[in-house]
């Protein structure tokens, strides 16, 4: 008998109903195939388009859709264009962070061989490690109160006990998990900027209580800046690492750039529910509507999905589809002929994602 897992979709602005088709016909093409599961997916409106239409953002029928969903789809949202009286886009992802206390943004990294990377990769040297950036406080928390009081400006960084013990606890777990796959040595890094900030000292104090509960596990810290360098100089020997919500979103980026770029990146907002699964680009309103855009981090984000539902429900064949479909996409990337232009190809969105699905299911 198969399980079936309900999926709130938000299709989004921009490229974002460009990229989410496919990946939806792919993952429902996979539940088809599949003994175990099955997929039902239900429109979430939402976005800054939504907005400009009917003056709402995130309409709470779709914040119930998300609520109810086993897992949330989401595409990029957001137009430059397009923004609130206050000057502020519109931004309905990180509503959705908040109001679903997604802790965890978790942000592989991997780069296989034959991929383009602009590092000057080691031969037989790969990458492969996870960044998770907190996502519900750090100086994120001040977003929307910052004061500017005559000629200076405040804002305030905030870390509690209650997140920075659920994110740990999540970053050391998933450390297990890679290492019983056979992905990393098991090793977590507390990324924070310890030598000067208190709030930093206290993250690294309650980091290290919840490191001393895994003795199978390595645990160590690094200085963000630091970090920054070894992404570039020795990424490769990195596993786990966690850090503050600004700390993440910089090195986020700088992460996607290893890969060759945002079109390679995923990536999944986790809580202890609830999961919103998106690639790291936004809307990019510059190919919107000329098929162009690359589907592949849409499609790896539809992977991890599939990956923590299969934790989640104790449901290998679904483990399974999620590295069948992260594999897949990865050997078209290593292959190289069937690459949209930001990847140095010249094939549009369809194609891209047809090619994942021949790898699928053809060959
Ligand atoms: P962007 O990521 O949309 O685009 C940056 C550059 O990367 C552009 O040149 C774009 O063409 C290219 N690009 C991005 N994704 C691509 C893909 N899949 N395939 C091929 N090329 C791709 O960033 P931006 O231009 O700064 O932002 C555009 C809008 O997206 C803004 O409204 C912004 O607020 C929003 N945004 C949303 C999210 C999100 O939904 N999570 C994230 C970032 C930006």
């Amino acid at each position: 008998m198969k399980n079936t897992f309900n999926i709130a979709v938000f299709h989004g602005d921009g490229i974002g109903p460009e990229i989410m088709g496919p990946t939806i016909d792919i993952v429902a093409r996979m539940a088809a195939a599949s003994q175990s599961y099955d997929l039902t997916f239900k429109d979430a409106p939402a976005g800054a388009a939504h907005y400009a239409k009917t003056g709402e953002s995130l309409p709470d029928a779709s914040m119930e859709t998300a609520r109810n969903a086993d897992a949330i789809l989401l595409s990029a949202m957001g137009l430059p264009n397009v923004r609130y009286k206050d000057g502020t886009e519109i931004s309905p992802q990180i509503d959705l962070r908040k109001a679903l206390t997604l802790f965890a943004g978790v942000r592989p990294v991997t780069v296989r061989k034959g991929q383009r990377t602009p590092l000057n990769m080691p031969a037989g040297k790969e990458i492969d490690f996870v960044l998770i950036r907190e996502s519900t406080e750090g100086l994120f928390h001040s977003q929307g109160c910052g004061v500017v009081t005559g000629n200076e400006a405040r804002e305030t960084l905030l870390i509690t006990r209650d997140i920075s013990e659920k994110l740990f606890r999540f970053a050391f777990d998933l450390a297990k998990t890679r290492k019983q796959e056979g992905r990393g040595p098991g090793k977590v890094t507390c990324v924070d900027k310890a030598n000067v900030f208190r709030a930093f000292a206290f993250f690294r104090e309650m980091f290290d209580a919840e490191a001393a509960k895994h003795p199978d596990l390595a645990a160590d810290h690094a200085y963000v800046d630091a970090t920054a360098l070894w992404m570039v100089q020795k990424p490769w020997d990195f596993d786990v690492m966690v850090t503050e919500n600004m700390f993440g979103d910089i090195l986020s980026d700088l992460g996607a750039g290893l890969m060759g770029g945002l079109g390679l990146a995923p990536s999944a907002d986790i809580g202890l529910e609830h999961a919103v699964f998106q690639p790291c680009h936004g809307s990019a309103p510059d190919i919107a509507g000329q098929g162009l855009a690359n589907p592949f981090a849409m499609i790896l984000s539809a992977a991890m999905m599939l990956d923590w539902l299969g934790i989640k429900h104790n449901n290998v064949a679904m483990r399974d589809d999620g590295k069948r479909l992260r594999e897949a996409v990865e050997d078209v990337v290593a292959r190289g002929d069937v690459l949209t232009r930001d990847l140095g190809g010249n094939v549009g969105t369809d194609a891209a994602a047809h090619a994942v699905l021949d790898t699928l299911f053809v060959s």
